[in-house]
């Protein structure tokens, strides 16, 4: 896909890729700005309205959690002198040959965890305890890969068996470890920050100079690839309060919207209430974890 962007650069830099919320350009020294646009995502359609300053939470939180996980592993960044178009809401990363799979962490049940457990007590074939219910703690954090679909489709979850197929068995391993490891110490920072830390999912590359390195890439730890849940109103049994969209896509799914995710058209453009309401929330988890409030 390629998006019109709503920025121009300085000539020298070269559009390489857009995806439902990132923009890809080529750097004049051959490194990769990476863009993230105030577009917003639900139930695989990029929506006609786009959330103010979601770019900026998006980039500012990544950042952040980078610096504090770069003891756990090596990650894309390599600064944030940026084109003062975009100041603020992109970066300049290392250009990574990435693995097709989103390595996806869990430590609580919800989504379609849930919907695998409901089904067979398992989730990406790793057997788990009976009597579980949405929201639950899960006894230790899992490891559930999912193929990386383009866009319109969805990520399908699969088993280690044929993620290790995919990306062969070895970094298969060392992708499953840095999840895990990157999920836990994230989880724990959260967690003294009154935030849970239910799932989330990272992606992985390697430079072609050394691709025994493996390196965490794209954006971390953002509402977009995390489920975070005010932790003083958990309540395992239901769906829980959430930090991210799910405003947003109750909103799109009740009959307000008029619109039916089922019919293969659209969505609408968001009423102001409803893009308010979700750029709160993506201000709000950004203000609780790093203690900072956007500039
Ligand atoms: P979504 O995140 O909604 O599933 P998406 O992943 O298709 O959509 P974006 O997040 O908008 O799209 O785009 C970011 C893209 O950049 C992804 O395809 C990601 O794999 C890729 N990417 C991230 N970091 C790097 C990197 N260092 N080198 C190369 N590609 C990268
Ligand atoms: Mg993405």
């Amino acid at each position: 896909m390629t998006t019109a962007a709503d920025y121009s650069l300085p000539s020298g830099y070269t559009h390489v890729h857009s995806g439902k919320v990132r923009d890809l350009w080529r750097t004049p020294d051959d490194q990769l700005l990476v863009v993230a646009s105030d577009r917003i995502s639900a139930y695989d359609w990029v929506l006609p309205t786009p959330i103010a300053d979601k770019g900026r939470v998006l980039t500012a939180l990544s950042l952040w959690w980078f610096e504090r996980l770069s003891a756990v592993a090596p990650n894309h960044v390599m600064s944030t002198d940026v084109p003062d178009a975009v100041r603020g809401r992109a970066m300049v990363c290392m250009p990574l040959e990435m693995f097709p799979v989103e390595c996806v962490a869990r430590g609580y049940l919800d989504g379609s965890g849930w919907a695998e457990y409901q089904a067979g007590q398992k989730v990406c074939a790793v057997e788990l305890p009976a009597g579980l219910v949405q929201g639950s703690q899960l006894p230790q954090p899992i490891f559930t890969p999912a193929t990386k679909a383009e866009i319109g489709e969805h990520d399908e979850n699969i088993d280690f068996t044929a993620m290790s197929a995919t990306v062969g068995k070895r970094d298969a391993e060392e992708l499953r470890r840095l999840t895990l490891t990157v999920y836990s110490t994230a989880a724990e920072i959260a967690r003294q920050r009154g935030v849970v830390l239910a799932d989330t999912k990272f992606e992985f590359g390697t430079q072609a100079s050394n691709p025994g390195k493996v390196i965490l890439a794209d954006e971390v730890l953002t509402p977009d690839s995390s489920r975070y849940w005010p932790a003083d109103q958990w309540k395992p049994g239901g769906p829980q309060p959430s930090f991210d969209k799910q405003y947003l896509r109750d909103w799109l799914t009740s009959p307000a919207s008029g619109w039916d995710r089922h019919s293969g058209d659209a969505p609408p453009p968001l009423p102001d209430d409803v893009v308010e309401r979700t750029r709160d929330r993506y201000l709000q988890v950004y203000e609780l974890l790093t203690g900072r409030t956007l500039d």
